[in-house]
């Protein structure tokens, strides 16, 4: 859990998070900093995944690329997968905030791969299995994830959702889900709050929750609150 606070709170950095070292889910902080404090490497991730396209999942995401791309030794092929229009989203990111220039050198070190993933997608990168289902919030294509790894388990990402049929069949399919709990006194549009995820933890009891995008923290039955750099090692199922 690279980033565990919700956009404006100041209550964790910005939502980014890592599963074993390979696969980044979000870019909403700076990574090229918290990644070394969990004992990672940016040079090892192979797969960005994005949720969606706000601010506080994505703007640091110019930062890692030119990391990646100013990194001596030769780097690790890079993906970038995400919704529909994701490729120009990336590159007005990069050039709106480093201009043409290091667009460029990103483009020849890092050639990276774009994937647009919609509802229903089910791809396999590096041996990790992902699934998208789509979500409901207040911009445009937004996605929760189901990532599998080689071992068999499976970690969800809400991103940032409604509750909605596409995040339950998210958490459905998950060991472990990183589920968003932006507020904890009451309902929040395009958000969800705590009392949102009690009912998710009543109705998903195979599910284990990892509360994140938080603007405060308080004990929740059933789940765990994340903290920035919380790591958690997961056992494969049975
Ligand atoms: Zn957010």
């Amino acid at each position: 859990m690279l980033g565990s606070g919700s956009a404006f709170s100041g209550c964790g950095h910005n939502s980014a998070y890592c599963v074993d070292g390979r696969i980044l889910v979000d870019c909403g902080c700076a990574v090229q900093v918290q990644m070394p404090r969990a004992g990672l490497a940016v040079g090892e991730v192979t797969t960005v995944l994005l949720t969606h396209f706000h601010a506080d999942h994505t703007y640091m995401l110019p930062v890692f690329l030119g990391a990646r791309a100013l990194e001596v030794r030769s780097p690790t092929p890079l993906r970038l997968a995400g919704p529909h229009g994701i490729e120009e989203y990336v590159r007005r990111l990069v050039r709106t905030g480093y201009g043409a220039g290091l667009h460029a050198l990103i483009e020849e070190n890092l050639r990276p791969a774009t994937v647009v993933l919609q509802d229903g997608s089910d791809v396999t990168v590096d041996g990790y299995r992902i699934r998208a289902h789509a979500v409901v919030h207040s911009t445009g294509p937004s996605l929760a994830y189901a990532v599998t790894a080689p071992d068999g388990v499976t970690v969800g990402f809400s991103g940032d959702s409604e509750i909605c049929a596409g995040l339950r069949r998210c958490v459905a399919a998950t060991d472990v889900m990183v589920c968003e709990c932006t507020s904890f006194d009451g309902p929040l549009a395009s958000h969800i709050w705590a009392g949102e995820v009690s009912e998710l933890v009543e109705s998903f009891p195979r599910t284990r929750f990892v509360l994140s995008h938080l603007s405060d923290r308080r004990p929740l039955e059933g789940a765990l609150v994340a903290h920035d750099l919380l790591t958690l090692e997961i056992p494969p199922p049975g």
